[in-house]
């Protein structure tokens, strides 16, 4: 193989932004402000740099954004009572909660207390459970935005062999959910690999298409890899780098130079799967204020 097409997303997202945009004047029209809110607890600097990257993604295609700070001190059940509040504001249409949560903290009941209809993350248990019917509401949105790469480079995938390694559920379970739809970019013969697969060189070697979710930097080498694989990186790794300003930089669980020789088509990181997650975010919100609007018609 000469080496790989290098999928743009940044340009993928810029094209769902532009989606988004045209929706989100759409809503506006009808008298309706798309709005999703950030919840997270402490208040510290990683808080604030997550809420202010949701909000300017926010910004940039017309949503508005609020940040909720929840109260550590108050447990559990303070963190669920505020959750409860803005599934309550019929000014919300989004909620996204920050992780992982404190230590000791119990995901699935924090997780649960969030509306359904406005999880646009996709990480409540009935936006999973729907998810599992293969009806997906709202699915993970790093698992969504894989189908959309795949889609945009019009991948086939009916009928192909997926390799997937990485079984957490909101990344490589949720993508396992929607390869296997009967539905387009489903229909795929999938194999979910993890930290206790046996020999994973001979599981990875015979995908059509590989999707990494490790967080093992750089550890997915091109002799892993069959010739022509659709090679799709969701890893995000921070490795030192005395060369950079901030110390470190981003690889994914590719080894870039290598696999780019052998794969037909590769995400890159960053600029591959990260922001097209980000962007698929906008959309699920837009998608929840449509659903509220057309509910309230009924
Ligand atoms: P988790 O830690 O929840 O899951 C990692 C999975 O990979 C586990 O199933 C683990 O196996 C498996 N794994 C770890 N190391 C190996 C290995 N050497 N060989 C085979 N399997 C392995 O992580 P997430 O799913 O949340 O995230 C994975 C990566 O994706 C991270 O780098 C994260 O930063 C990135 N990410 C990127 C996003 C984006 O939008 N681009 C969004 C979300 C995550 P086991 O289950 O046995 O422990």
């Amino acid at each position: 193989m000469a080496g790989a097409t290098v999928v743009d997303g940044k340009a993928i997202a810029a094209k769902i932004e532009e989606e988004v945009r045209v929706e989100v004047g759409r809503l506006r029209e009808a008298g309706v402000a798309p709005r999703l809110d950030v919840a997270g607890f402490g208040g510290d600097a990683a808080f604030d740099s997550y809420a202010n990257g949701r909000a300017d993604a926010c910004a940039r295609v017309g949503i508005e954004s609020e940040r909720h700070v929840l109260p550590l001190d108050g447990g559990e059940n303070a963190a669920i009572r505020a959750l409860r509040a803005l599934g309550a504001d019929p000014a919300v249409d989004g909620v996204l909660l920050q992780m992982p949560l404190p230590e000791g903290f119990d995901s699935l009941r924090i997780l649960a207390a969030l509306d359904p209809g406005k999880d646009v993350e996709g990480v409540h248990p009935e936006s999973l459970g729907l998810l599992y019917l293969g009806i997906p509401r709202f699915a993970p949105c790093t698992a969504a935005a894989v189908i959309r790469i795949l889609e945009e480079h019009r991948v086939e995938t009916a009928g192909r062999h997926a390799v997937i390694v990485g079984r957490s559920t909101v990344v490589g379970r949720a993508l396992a959910l929607l390869l296997l739809r009967k539905a387009p970019r489903g229909d795929a013969t999938v194999t979910i690999c993890h930290s206790r697969t046996r020999d994973l060189a001979a599981h990875t070697r015979r995908a059509e298409i590989l999707v990494t979710a490790t967080g093992d930097p750089q550890s997915i080498k091109g002799d892993m890899l069959a010739p022509g694989v659709v090679a799709i990186d969701v890893g995000t790794n921070a490795v030192p780098d005395a060369s950079a300003k901030k110390g470190y930089r981003l690889v994914g669980d590719f080894d870039f130079a290598t696999v780019v020789e052998v794969a037909s088509l590769v995400t890159p990181v960053p600029g591959g799967v990260g922001p097209v997650t980000v962007a698929t975010l906008l959309a699920n919100t837009v998608k929840a204020a449509r659903r509220r609007v057309q509910e309230a018609a009924r």
